[in-house]
């Protein structure tokens, strides 16, 4: 058995292609006229360009604009003046050919991405060599490897899949893709989510063992990768594919139903989101709203800040997709684990305590917070946005925050300009000073969405990402439950909304419990929304009482984990 990283959900069975990009030999050659070669080069340019509009094209049609934007990043890097004006110097200046400097070029560019580190950086490597070998590819006459025109029931295998060999799977021949490169968030990770095929990736060595036509299976959510396997393995395997599609099929039912337990509490199933793009799943899926909108990912993958009028048309671009259903949106959330180099914020000692999220946004007001929550009070004149703070601590930094908001109100009405007078101001309960005074909040807030992932790491002084100590690291801890209990319990007497938005909000084992505690919304990815939703339908609330009071009763995380595990699976 071989164990990669699960980077699409689903189990894939099927025969080996191997996915081979042949070796292009790039010679360096003396050219006599670099005016010609340079024409020639401005050609195979332009087909490159053809080419690549034309997958994306194909792909925004098949699945969707999101997708293409991987492929538009190519043509913009093809038409950057800069990438081809280097090129262009050196085929005059050193009298090579177009190939020669294509190669030198872009490798060299490719390299500075690759030594920065991050997986960003990583992914502009990546899409530094397709676009190189597309070029190549042009000038030397070589066709690309056609994976459009596989056998039905393919399992892909490469060293790694660019974002153009993804975009060209044809999902009705391919049962699943492993790549010995990659990462779950690299763009072939996601379009093989966004196609719903199975994928593996980051397992290293995997194309020397197998060879094609080998039978291979794997399992997309746990990184599970089996050659050969024996029949009584492959029938197992057969079985969990079944039982995946056939779920994902019947769940499809709970698309437009309520999101309400039997004894008829009604709760709301929305979705978390990082990009306004992602809508589209979350109408895909039903949600019933946007629960949290990431806004530091508009802050990413760029050399400076989104203007104020970027940052309003993306807030608009959800309010409006989402058509009046509630749209939290939350404050940049920076520094911690989420860098943004421009930001010129210094290394903390200790980032996760340090200088970020609300204490950096309030230090920066003028250039940081002022246009971002100016542009999210514009955009609420459009649906129905609602504006939330990460990682408060203290009720001053809750009073600065709202202080400002009705500045920037005032500010806005004197310019004429609509907006929601009455939006409202909730904050993440995330830390373990905020829960601690839930009940002060509480009558002073709009309302709460509890952050379990960083609720979590702070009850527990447990670094999130820290795989060495990640065994204290659960939501089913007792003072972990104690402090959600308590939350909830303590918007609830002040009558306000309390949502939550960390992962434990989809987690099967919790969603009782939260029941029981009587949380009104649940924030999760959208393919998890209709899942969560079933589950809810299932339960009554005043059953689950007694369920909640004894998994309350446990003192270790296993008694707790391992009774809801039995109670779920009875
Ligand atoms: C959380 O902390 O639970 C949360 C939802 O926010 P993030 O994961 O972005 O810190
Ligand atoms: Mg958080």
């Amino acid at each position: 058995m071989h164990k990669g990283t699960g980077a699409s959900a689903g189990i894939g069975i099927g025969k080996v292609v191997i996915v081979e990009e042949k070796e292009l030999v790039i010679k360096r050659e003396t050219i006599a006229d670099a005016v010609t070669e340079i024409q020639r080069f401005k050609g195979a340019l332009e087909t490159s360009m053809k080419q690549t509009e034309e997958l994306a094209a194909d792909l925004a049609r098949r699945v969707g604009e999101k997708e293409a934007e991987i492929l538009n990043g190519h043509i913009m890097l093809l038409s950057d003046p800069m990438l081809t004006g280097e090129i262009e110097t050196m085929i005059t200046s050193d009298k090579v050919n177009s190939e020669f400097a294509i190669e030198t070029v872009c490798t060299n560019y490719a390299n500075v991405f690759a030594s920065m580190g991050d997986e960003l950086m990583q992914q502009r490597a990546t899409d530094m060599r397709d676009i190189k070998t597309r070029m190549q590819k042009v000038l030397m006459g070589v066709e690309s490897v056609d994976i459009a025109a596989l056998p039905e029931g393919s399992v892909i295998l490469a060293k790694d899949l660019t974002p153009s060999m993804t975009a060209g799977i044809n999902p009705a021949n391919v049962t699943g893709i492993v790549t010995e490169l990659g990462g779950r968030t690299s763009h072939s990770a996601i379009l093989a989510r966004a196609l719903e095929i199975p994928a593996v990736v980051a397992l290293t060595g995997i194309l020397s063992e197998v060879k094609n036509g080998d039978v291979l299976v794997l399992d997309g959510t746990d990184g599970t990768v089996l050659v050969d396997p024996e029949d009584s393995i492959l029938a197992e395997y057969q079985g969990k594919r079944a039982a995946f599609l056939k779920e994902k099929k019947e769940l499809e039912q709970y698309i437009g139903k309520p999101s309400v337990t039997k004894d008829g509490v009604h709760v709301e199933i929305v979705a978390n989101i990082g990009k306004p793009e992602d809508v589209d799943k979350v109408l895909q899926y039903d949600g019933e709203g946007v629960g949290l909108f990431r806004t530091e990912f508009l802050f990413m993958d760029r050399d400076a800040m989104p203007t104020e009028e970027e940052q309003f048309e993306a807030y608009k671009k959800v309010a409006v997709a989402m058509d009046g259903k509630p749209v939290i949106i939350r404050t940049l959330d920076i520094g911690g684990d989420k860098e943004i180099p421009y930001m010129g914020l210094e290394k903390d000692e200790n980032p996760f305590l340090g200088y970020r999220a609300v204490r950096f946004c309030l230090d920066r007001k003028d250039d940081v917070y002022r246009p971002q929550l100016r542009a999210l009070l514009r955009a609420s004149a459009f649906g129905n946005i609602k504006i939330m703070i990460p990682l408060v601590t203290c009720i001053d930094e809750y009073r600065q925050v709202k202080a400002l908001v009705e500045e920037i109100k005032e500010e806005l009405t004197e310019k004429g300009y609509a907006f929601n007078k009455d939006i409202p101001l909730g904050i993440m309960v995330e830390t373990a000073a905020a829960s601690l005074i839930a009940d002060i909040f509480a009558k002073e807030v709009d309302f709460f969405s509890i952050g379990t992932n960083d609720l979590t790491q702070y009850t527990m002084s447990v670094d999130r990402g820290n795989d060495k100590i990640s065994y204290l690291y659960s939501t089913f801890n007792p003072a972990v439950l104690r402090s959600i209990k308590r939350i909830i319990s303590c918007a609830r007497e002040e009558g306000i909304m309390v949502g939550m938005c960390g992962e434990a909000a989809s987690d099967p084992m919790m969603i009782p419990l939260l029941l029981a505690f009587g949380l009104n919304e649940f924030s999760m990815s959208p393919s998890a929304i209709l899942r969560a939703r079933k589950m809810i339908t299932e339960y009554s609330t005043e059953e689950l009482q007694a369920v909640a009071d004894q998994a309350m009763s446990f003192a270790t995380t296993t008694e707790v984990e391992n009774f809801m595990r039995e109670f779920i699976n009875q």
